[in-house]
């Protein structure tokens, strides 16, 4: 017996995204090309692992969930489990593995499966909320989203519809995976689901369709080769007078200093540009955002990102000079990240 917790999925992003169109007709852009994102994504041809990742949503056991909690460290969905259920649950979400942003509660606290995630993506929700303008009743836009994390968090704080757009197929699944728990808990006041998920990358979207009241982009620019063209793709995605939360790598120095590694930064070998916050603040300037203001910057601990029994792959220890944390192992400054907020 398989579940049907990704049509479920589908069909209320369909339902949202017609919501949205009776009083944004560009809206109906967005739907026009919904059904090819979403076959795209479950074509092995484009995916070799897709249908096993498929398989293993569809073979997750239906569980009598007592709450779901979205607003706490690890987003949890309380239930029993009986050992059956346990088992069950806990190969198939290992088959999801590597799972990186989270955690994730499935179950009671003693009894339950942790998703000890590689990060602890709860950290980066307790450095970014406090500076939000108020996400209740809001429409958000979460780009590059990853496994949804901070997506239910986004849920969690009462906005009223959250997209997420990310272009991996894994992180799909493993966000369709906790919706098959979460259910219908993050229903809205017009009964559709809040939280939904589009596997494209932003550049995929409609340009200019200025739906939402609040986009985050955490994680992301530094793995743009055209970080304007991200900027000035994020903007086209805000109503007027909306806010840009952008979370990205920065070095130290002045409105003229970028790092653009040559080779691999920290291991990672699709790094482009690491501006310092003053640079950072003029690109956003230069395409047009006001009100720009740095809230946070954070030097990366290896406490916060680190290999767990759910990411086992190495991580930022092994990618930093083990004489010397202050570096990386390719010698440019360890990994610091800077919040921004700006306004459309
Ligand atoms: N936002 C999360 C995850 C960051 S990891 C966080 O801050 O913790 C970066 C993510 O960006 C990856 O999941 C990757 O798949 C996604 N990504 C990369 N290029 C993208 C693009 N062009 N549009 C949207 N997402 C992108």
């Amino acid at each position: 017996m398989t579940n049907n917790t990704i049509a479920n999925a589908e069909r209320e992003l369909y339902l949202t995204l017609l919501t949205i169109a009776e009083t944004h007709p560009i809206a109906y852009e967005w739907l026009t090309k919904l059904p090819e994102w979403l076959t795209a994504i479950k074509d092995k041809r484009n995916y070799a692992h897709a249908p096993a990742y498929q398989s293993s949503v569809a073979r997750l056991p239906d569980l009598n969930v007592d709450s779901v909690n979205l607003n706490s460290s690890a987003i949890i969905i309380n239930a029993p489990l009986n050992d059956s259920e346990r088992k069950q649950a806990l190969a198939l979400l290992k088959q999801l593995m590597p799972w990186r942003k989270g955690p994730f509660q499935i179950g009671h606290e003693s009894s339950g499966i942790q998703i000890d995630t590689e990060w602890h993506s709860d950290w980066k929700w307790e450095r970014v909320a406090p500076h939000l303008s108020p996400l209740k009743g809001r429409r958000v836009l979460d780009v590059g989203g990853g496994s949804g994390y901070h997506g239910w968090r986004m849920a969690g704080a009462g906005a009223q519809t959250v997209i997420i757009v990310d272009p991996s197929c894994l992180f799909y699944h493993q966000f369709m995976a906790i919706r098959h728990f979460v259910g219908a808990a993050d229903i809205n006041d017009t009964g559709n689901y809040r939280t939904h998920y589009i596997p494209v990358p932003l550049e995929a979207l409609p340009e200019h369709s200025q739906l939402f009241d609040t986009v985050f982009s955490m994680g992301v620019l530094y793995h743009r080769q055209s970080p304007f063209a991200h900027l000035q793709q994020l903007r086209g995605q805000l109503v007027k007078g909306g806010e840009l939360v952008l979370e990205t790598l920065v070095i130290d120095g002045d409105a003229n200093t970028v790092l653009v590694p040559h080779d691999r930064y920290a291991q990672m070998n699709n790094v482009y540009f690491l501006p310092s916050v003053a640079a950072l603040i003029g690109w956003l300037e230069k395409v047009g955002f006001r009100e720009v203001r740095c809230v946070d910057i954070d030097a990366t601990t290896i406490e916060e990102q680190r290999a767990t029994e759910w990411m086992t792959y190495q991580s930022l220890a092994d990618f930093l000079d083990s004489t010397d944390q202050s570096k990386t192992i390719e010698g440019y400054p360890a990994p610091k990240r800077a919040t921004l907020i700006a306004k459309r």
